[in-house]
């Protein structure tokens, strides 16, 4: 990604923003799961903005530690009073549904149906967003203010689902850049009707994945559209031998909200992705930076012991801490354009950064070289001016001994990066620099 690609892509995020908007809005209503017709049926609609591959893993595949599930979906799912009324219906919010309930249909007492019924006390008008995987359960989910309005009678419980062999569905788009090192940028697309977590790093990844392909990036990149934790398992068992070209990863999650920026640094704490998403907070006046933790998202599979890849995350509130979380209060009202404009902004230009950042080899070490005879320092000595364009330039050839990259020299001289990486441009242009190869 050069300069003019970045300016351009950067001119035009606030439409990008309305973008992925609408196509969170078209992929809202689709009930997802960690397996089931709802990932294909996102990962087509994901497929009109960008090529990806659909793959399918079946039920009983080994992944390390884990087995790849049967496979579940869902036509309906509804509870009749005893005057035929639907008291809660699936059609109106596929959260009312435990996800992966077992099918079931039968007429059952008040004092059992409560044993199955959800609800957040202290969030009475959210409907909250529970799972049960790995445990054949079945369950509904309602508001508790609507919860509290239930009678003891007899009710009829229905849920019309399948719990079967089949497989699990993944969407992986690969681009392809001047080098085989890779960028990988993850998020999920297993939570069914819920914006922040996380259809709105599902529409980040979609977009940058469309920018990207567009323009010869440095890198190549892969952006995935996995199920999160056994997703991420199974991609990871099926690609171990390519690991190790991964050299940088994010995880888009929770983009869409109004609060501030947080980066959550990889588990090296110091990687380059960490150096990169530091310096870009850096520059706004409210965020904050956490240390790696393994509990969230997908970098907990990424960042295991046994490939300690050096994945972030770039979020804006973090999951778990918005209340709307896990909730039905997480939609399309508590999402905005303007935040996922800002989010894919951010996310730009830590790729504009990481794109850029190379080692370069003063070829000229013996003191400074004649910069005025190459057109490069002003011509009358003594003038008063901003000369951070000269600055940059020293700075750049001092620290060019095969160490520092163009981010430590931003960091360390407090030049803004695509100024080092202009005058970086310019030195090589004359030849004063030249790429260290062999890193
Ligand atoms: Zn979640």
């Amino acid at each position: 990604m050069n300069t003019d690609d970045y300016n351009f892509i950067q001119k035009s995020t606030l439409s990008t923003g309305k973008e992925m908007y609408s196509l969170m809005k078209s992929l809202f209503p689709i009930c997802r799961s960690i397996t089931g017709n709802g990932v294909r049926e996102t990962l087509k609609i994901i497929q009109k903005y960008i090529p990806l591959t659909i793959h399918e893993i079946p039920t009983g595949t080994k992944a390390f530690d884990w087995t790849i599930p049967k496979e579940w979906n869902i036509d309906d799912g509804y509870i009749l009073d005893s005057n035929q009324n639907k008291i809660i219906d699936f059609k109106k919010s596929n959260l009312h549904v435990l996800n992966y309930s077992i099918p079931i249909d039968k007429k059952i007492t008040f004092s059992k149906l409560k044993e199955h019924i959800h609800t957040l006390p202290e969030q009475p008008d959210a409907i909250p967003y529970l799972t049960s995987y790995y445990n054949e359960e079945w369950g509904f989910c309602m508001s508790h203010n609507d919860f509290l309005k239930l009678s003891d009678e007899e009710y009829h419980v229905v849920i019309k689902s399948t719990l079967e062999d089949g497989s699990l569905t993944y969407g992986e788009y690969y681009v392809k850049g001047k080098i085989q090192d890779e960028f990988v940028l993850t998020c999920y697309v297993c939570h069914p009707s819920l914006c922040n977590d996380n259809l709105s790093g599902t529409v980040l990844i979609t977009f940058i994945a469309k920018l990207l392909s567009k323009i010869k990036p440095y890198y190549s990149y892969r952006f995935l559209f996995i199920p999160e934790t056994i997703g991420a398992i199974a991609w990871l068992s099926k690609n171990e031998s390519n690991i190790k070209k991964i050299k940088h990863g994010l995880v888009a999650t929770c983009v869409g909200d109004p609060g501030d920026v947080t980066y959550k640094r990889s588990r090296h704490g110091n990687a380059e992705i960490d150096k990169a998403a530091e310096y870009v907070l850096k520059h706004i006046e409210k965020h904050s930076i956490i240390d790696f933790f393994p509990s969230g998202s997908d970098e907990r599979q990424f960042s295991s012991p046994g490939f300690n890849l050096p994945f972030g995350s770039l979020m804006r509130t973090i999951y778990g801490v918005f209340p709307e979380y896990h909730t039905s209060l997480d939609d399309l009202n508590f999402v905005k354009e303007e935040f996922l404009a800002d989010s894919f902004s951010k996310y730009i230009e830590i790729i504009f950064v990481i794109e850029n950042n190379r080692k370069y080899l003063n070829t000229n070490p013996k003191c400074e070289p004649q910069l005025g005879k190459r057109g490069l320092y002003r011509m009358i000595g003594g003038q008063k001016q901003d000369g951070s364009d000269e600055m940059a330039l020293f700075w750049i050839l001092n620290l060019s001994d095969g160490d520092n990259s163009l981010l430590d020299i931003s960091n360390k001289s407090g030049l803004k990066f695509d100024l080092i990486k202009t005058l970086s441009d310019k030195l090589l242009s004359v030849n004063l620099l030249e790429e260290k190869t062999n890193d």
